[in-house]
């Protein structure tokens, strides 16, 4: 197995798979091969494999003799290839050295151009290149980008230091330089490197090559590559490539340009290229935001009624090679593909292609009309639509009729809306929306470093950047609405304060964005519900054509279960009935209740619950017509619904006539260390089984009366927290005979089912006998976690980021299930009560019921259906169906 692979210029290893395999040479690695393989115009290269970076992290950054050598024979298939010899005083190869991990991790990792330049190269390149200016433009570059990334010295002053020649100058902008100023900065960046590091800046080339490399390598590991891998659960273990590729220059000149481009528009789904370039620039200066990129399309740039020329105007024959290169791409990989090129001197050359990150709606429109052009069939077009990714498109957008005070029109970098308090920077975002506060982040422009405000934040405001600018796809990745480039915004970052056009803010003053429009408007925006129309509804349509398992929704009041209905949820999972309960209105006669001394003060209070519960199930009923209904009994620990301060004891006091002091010893008794494993489920149904009984009445009646209007009504009776037979046996029989008086005194009988939930690691093993008594089972992950792992759900938060960092698990289990572990005792669980009872009913509702990854396993396990909170419902139908596929 080799370390290192060459690609382009003839020599494209197509005898081996691991060439072009990502898990080995990366995404980009992958795709420069591929390109090379069909012919595209790719500078030659060569790839250092991920298992070469896992091996150098682990083995105290060091470098093997044979990778060495490797990468020395890899380095003369580029010489010869491109005529020119790497550190060649006269007529030099200069390279670029780039990261490439399995999966696209945007601006999170390392990159340095121009390598190979020193005091005398640049020389040889000013004369063969036969432009002075260009050569030692190349050469500033490649000072200031190799000692940030690969000597760790801050950029700010080398920033400083154009800054001043150019005031020197009296020049305004870049461009005005000369070749004389650029080796004039160049002699001053040195003279900062060797203040800085207390050495000169190295000359040795290969010494600046095995620096480049090790600085990506590490890369790997910097703290912002942490949080991306985290944010996007990317395991840690996996490492990035390396791309070593012959430079082209997309700064000689006005012939010469380089752009970032889509192939269709990845905020919107358009089939219409997308994309910006730069005349006479190197790729970091569009993706930096540095310079205002310019559009690629003629029709885009009428449309934003810009002035620069477009490349199609600009560059018609360069523009009509690319156009061709996108249409091939697109038909190779059948998916819309980000793609960055350079055009040196006319010629155009493409530096990478990747399937492009999108928004959700995008994601939708682009699987759908793939489908129609025949790229793609309809199973593909499941599965490119990441199921979370959905919850972008469910949520509300802004209201087009509510009057909008516009502050200021930026770039519309990433769609949807967002209200919030303005934070300045991405700590202070962090730490303002771990209180709760919806906080838009709003920068001058957005780095790496920013990424953790930015997945904190609702929005994010930029006064800099376009559209291909990394935070404008962070952002867009991430789902979060996005404007940049709002050139009237102006911050002072030490006062706080913001100006946005001419209008005074602080921070912590409201703003609404309009990632579709790039509107930032003062105050919030009043939002609307989102249509499920269109191609979201083709692609639910198809999903559930492809799907086994039902799903079904969490949810207990009748305005949750009319949305969820309408996101296609058929049937109800779980109805937490204890969440009736909190009401205001009645929280009083439910702690009358707990509070009471006996059965008959006990009564006495239910008795008054007992119109409102049955009015609740009637609602839901209601609402549910045709669907099934899982209805739980009570189930959580007394203790949550003790009363607190004292006007909480007055108000029992006087509904249950028992003196406060009386109460407080009586709470006093009912206090439990530790509640979750105390007195809760239907260890309440044993204990004070008239709780159950009154619950049971108010479903039957419910029913009943529902059925008598004519709809079809199957209640489903969950009992809660089994761990023994036993105990559903002494509840069923409760339920059985609260059934039989309703139906007498109703005068009708209906069709109803008792199960029970399966949360405790004894009810798992116990399955088979639990099966006997129960018609089906409920998997309450989020206990069954719990009691499993012995992790509080209430306490965990506290330590379990660490454990996912540290790799003990690979997600938060609360959030998608141990499969390995918990996953054991559902498959078990499930065996033991098919083969007690083959037709037994079963799913799941805990939280891991929303979960993509959670729902893949259940598909596994067979169950029937799986039941998610409503916002979740549509990502559980995909998910389903993706799982099924
Ligand atoms: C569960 O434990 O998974 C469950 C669904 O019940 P609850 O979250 O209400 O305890
Ligand atoms: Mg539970």
């Amino acid at each position: 197995n080799k370390s290192v692979y060459t690609f382009g210029g003839g020599a494209n290893n197509n005898d081996d798979a691991r060439s072009r395999d990502k898990t080995i040479v990366g995404g980009k690695g992958a795709n420069l091969a591929e390109m090379a393989g069909i012919g595209l115009p790719v500078p030659p290269g060569f790839t250092i494999t991920t298992e070469e970076c896992v091996s150098y992290l682990a083995g105290g950054s060091d470098f093997s003799a044979e990778l060495r050598a490797d990468v020395a024979t890899a380095l003369t298939h580029i010489e010869s290839a491109v005529g020119k010899s790497f550190g060649n005083n006269a007529d030099p190869l200069l390279v670029s050295v780039r990261s490439g991990a399995r999966v696209s991790m945007p601006g999170m990792m390392d990159t340095v151009l121009n390598l190979g330049l020193n005091d005398e190269t640049v020389k040889g390149l000013a004369a063969t290149s036969g432009d002075e200016r260009f050569a030692w433009d190349s050469y500033r570059r490649f000072i200031q980008m190799y000692s940030d990334v690969v000597l760790g010295l801050d950029h700010g002053a080398f920033e400083e230091a154009l800054e001043i020649a150019k005031e020197d100058k009296g020049y305004f902008s870049d461009t005005e330089m000369d070749a004389g100023d650029w080796k004039a900065l160049v002699a001053e960046y040195e003279t900062i490197v060797e203040r800085e590091l207390g050495r000169p800046f190295p000359q040795d080339v290969t010494e600046q090559l095995w620096g480049a490399i090790a600085a990506v390598f590490d890369s790997w590991d910097s703290d912002r590559a942490k949080v991306y891998r985290r944010l996007n659960d990317i395991p840690g273990d996996w490492g990035t490539a390396v791309n070593v590729q012959a430079m082209v220059f997309g700064n000689m000149g006005e012939t010469s340009a380089t752009g970032v481009a889509f192939t269709r528009d990845p905020a919107t789904g358009e089939r219409a290229y997308f994309g910006e370039w730069l005349v006479n620039a190197q790729g970091e200066d569009v993706v930096a935001g540095i310079r205002t990129p310019q559009y690629l399309t003629k029709k885009a740039r009428e449309t934003a009624n810009a002035k620069p020329l477009s490349m199609e105007e600009a560059m018609p024959v360069a523009y009509g090679e690319l156009a061709a290169v996108f249409e091939l791409l697109e038909k190779h990989y059948k998916d819309m593909q980000d793609i960055e090129f350079t055009v040196e001197r006319g010629k155009l050359w493409m530096l990478q292609t990747r399937s492009g990150k999108r928004t959700a709606k995008a994601a939708l429109k682009m699987a759908v009309d793939m489908v129609a052009e025949g790229l793609i069939d309809e199973a593909t077009a499941i599965r490119r639509v990441d199921p979370m990714a959905l919850d972008q498109l469910l949520h509300p957008t802004l209201d087009p009729k509510a009057p909008r005070d516009i502050l200021t029109k930026g770039l519309p970098a990433s769609p949807g809306a967002a209200a919030g308090a303005i934070v300045l920077d991405a700590d202070t975002a962090e730490r303002r929306a771990e209180r709760g506060e919806a906080v838009i982040l709003v920068r001058v422009e957005t780095s790496p470093e920013d990424i953790h405000g930015m997945h904190a934040a609702k929005g994010i405001l930029t006064a800099r950047g376009g559209m291909t600018s990394h935070a404008a796809v962070v952002a867009r990745g991430m789902g979060r609405p996005c404007v940049s480039g709002a050139s009237a915004v102006h911050i002072d970052l030490a006062a706080r304060t913001l100006r946005i056009g001419n209008r005074d803010l602080k921070e912590g003053d409201l703003i609404t964005l309009d990632g579709a429009t790039g509107d930032v408007m003062a105050g919030e925006v009043p939002t609307i519900e989102p249509e499920l129309v269109g191609d979201f509804g083709t692609l639910m349509t198809w999903a559930d054509k492809h799907r086994r398992m039902k799903v079904r929704t969490n949810a207990e009041t009748p305005a949750d279960c009319q949305m969820a209905r309408q996101f296609g949820a058929e049937g109800i999972g779980l109805c937490r009935t204890e969440h009736m309960f909190f009401d205001e209105a009645r929280i009083t006669a439910v702690r009358q209740m707990i509070l009471a001394d006996n059965e008959a003060g006990r009564r006495e209070a239910l008795t008054k619950l007992l119109p409102e519960q049955r009015q609740d199930f009637h609602k839901i009923f209601e609402v549910m017509t045709g669907l099934p209904v899982t209805i739980r009994l009570l189930d959580p620990p007394l203790h949550e619904f003790l009363p607190h301060g004292d006007a909480e004891f007055e108000e029992v006091a006087q509904a249950s006539g028992y003196g406060v002091e009386h109460l407080r010893r009586r709470a006093a008794e009912l206090h439990e260390f530790n509640p979750m494993l105390g007195h809760r489920g239907c260890r309440l149904g044993v204990t004070y089984p008239e709780i159950y009984e009154m619950q049971a009445r108010a479903i039957f009646e419910a029913a009943c009366d529902v059925a008598g209007q004519g709809e079809a009504i199957v209640p489903e009776i969950m009992v809660p927290l089994v761990g023994s037979k036993r105990e559903l046996d002494i509840l069923k029989d409760l339920i059985d005979r609260v059934a039989a008086e309703v139906f007498a005194e109703k005068g009708r009988t209906l069709d109803y089912i008792v199960g029970t939930m399966i949360e405790l690691p004894r009810a798992a093993l116990m399955a088979g006998e639990i099966a006997e008594s129960g018609a089906f089972f409920s998997f309450g992950t989020n206990d069954l976690t719990q009691t499993t792992l012995g992790v509080s759900r209430d306490d965990s938060a506290r330590f379990l980021a660490q454990y996912v960092e540290k790799g003990i698990y690979q997600r938060d289990p609360f959030v998608s299930l141990d499969i390995e572990g918990v996953g054991q005792l559902v498959s078990l669980a499930a065996e033991r009560g098919r083969a007690t009872r083959p037709d037994i009913k079963l799913g799941i509702c805990g939280e891991h019921g929303g979960d993509p990854a959670s729902i893949a396993f259940c598909e596994t396990v067979g169950l029937d259906y799986v039941s998610a909170s409503p916002y979740r419902v549509p990502i559980a139908r995909l998910a389903a169906a993706q799982a099924a596929l």
